[in-house]
């Protein structure tokens, strides 16, 4: 077999090998079954105990209540940004958006197109390169959104946003899902695509207070209310069988590296390794505010497109790969999910010494 290389890409990204070792061999017949995976039917017993097993890990591993409903819907973290303010902004009526990204920008376009939208807070004057400390909320929002991690900008918010008296909070956590304790129950909507942190894309998570789930719009199209999605168990029409098995893998891999706390110490000590090189280096410098960096998406640049360019294609040779950064801030960008080994951040810092003292 091909050996496996440093896999930096920002999504889809790595999965644990130990998760696509199992799945691999669940592909021709999962369990003793005879019938693969992807083969059998989302009604079976097989399947079944697969998806209320995603559920029960998923509810252990974020200690979701019973007041909240787990669902595996389809369509990204984008049908969110639509779905969210087609089921709970009339027209009339305001959400607040925190604009920390594109991906806070495009979900703030979706809420547009049906309500209207107060921006509480924006970095873009900066270019998204900090979290902004202060809000202003507007008057009587319903929600108020935010984007949790800023995956092209490469920064985070330590700690959820405390939302406008008498609106509930809706994050998109599409790439920091589950890499650090979440308490569940200061949210109405918490939602992430699957690609980043849980598996395949293809099925996208989504935890809603059950209250708000009767709350929602009665005349929108089926398929886009979350009651229809709740009431069938996600399983209203065939879901993301194989991603919902895939997710329940990785929820499986997370409990045992020791649940969200300990993937949170690791995920730091990850990133430090590469942010502590980047702060003494000479060549490299990070792109994000120091109290806004992510430790998911580490961005930096050399100032020189040319060396940027020309260090992307050298560690691409010597086997790291996806580092490139997004055309809208350029130079390199470091994705390093909770499947990312730490061993792969020391070799890629060894690699970058080794150019910075071949540039000097
Ligand atoms: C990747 C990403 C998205 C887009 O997700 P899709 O599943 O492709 O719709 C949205 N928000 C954030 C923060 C992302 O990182």
């Amino acid at each position: 077999m091909t050996a496996r290389i440093f896999n930096f890409s920002a999504g889809p990204a790595i999965i644990p090998e130990s998760v696509l070792e199992e799945a691999k061999e669940n592909l021709l017949s999962l369990g003793s079954t005879g019938i693969g995976i992807m083969e059998h039917s989302h009604r079976g017993k097989a399947f079944l105990a697969v998806y209320e097993q995603a559920v029960a890990r998923c509810r252990e591993l974020a200690g979701i209540s019973n007041d909240y409903e787990v669902l595996f819907l389809q369509g990204g973290a984008s049908l969110q940004f639509s779905m969210v303010p087609m089921n709970f902004l009339t027209s009339g009526q305001t959400a607040d958006y925190l604009i920390t990204g594109v991906w806070s920008e495009k979900a703030r376009e979706e809420a547009q197109r049906v309500g209207s939208v107060h921006e509480a807070c924006s970095s873009k004057d900066k270019n998204f390169t900090y979290i902004p400390q202060e809000l202003k909320p507007g008057s009587s929002p319903v929600y108020t959104h935010f984007t949790s991690n800023n995956t092209i900008f490469g920064t985070q918010f330590r700690t959820e946003p405390t939302p406008a008296a008498g609106s509930f909070l809706v994050c998109d956590a599409s790439s920091d899902i589950f890499s650090r304790p979440i308490d569940v129950s200061k949210y109405g909507i918490i939602y992430g695509g699957a690609q980043k942190n849980l598996g395949p894309s293809g099925v996208t998570l989504v935890i809603i207070r059950k209250d708000l789930i009767e709350r929602g719009q009665k005349e929108l199209p089926t398929m886009l209310q979350y009651r229809t999605h709740a009431k069938n168990e996600s399983m209203y029409n065939t879901p993301p069988t194989f991603g919902i098995f895939m997710m329940n893998l990785v929820f499986g891999w997370i409990i045992k590296q020791g649940g969200l706390a300990s993937m949170a110490a690791k995920n730091e000590a990850k990133a430090k390794v590469l942010y502590d090189y980047l702060d003494q280096s000479r060549l490299f410098k990070g792109t994000a505010q120091a109290d806004s960096r992510s430790l998911m998406n580490v961005t930096f640049v050399t100032g020189n497109e040319a060396i940027d360019q020309q260090f992307v294609s050298e560690a691409t040779k010597a086997g790291f790969d996806g580092l490139k950064g997004h055309r809208s801030v350029g130079g390199m960008r470091a994705s390093i999910y909770n499947a990312f080994p730490h061993e792969g951040v020391v070799e890629l810092v060894k690699f970058m010494r080794d150019f910075e003292a071949r540039q000097a």
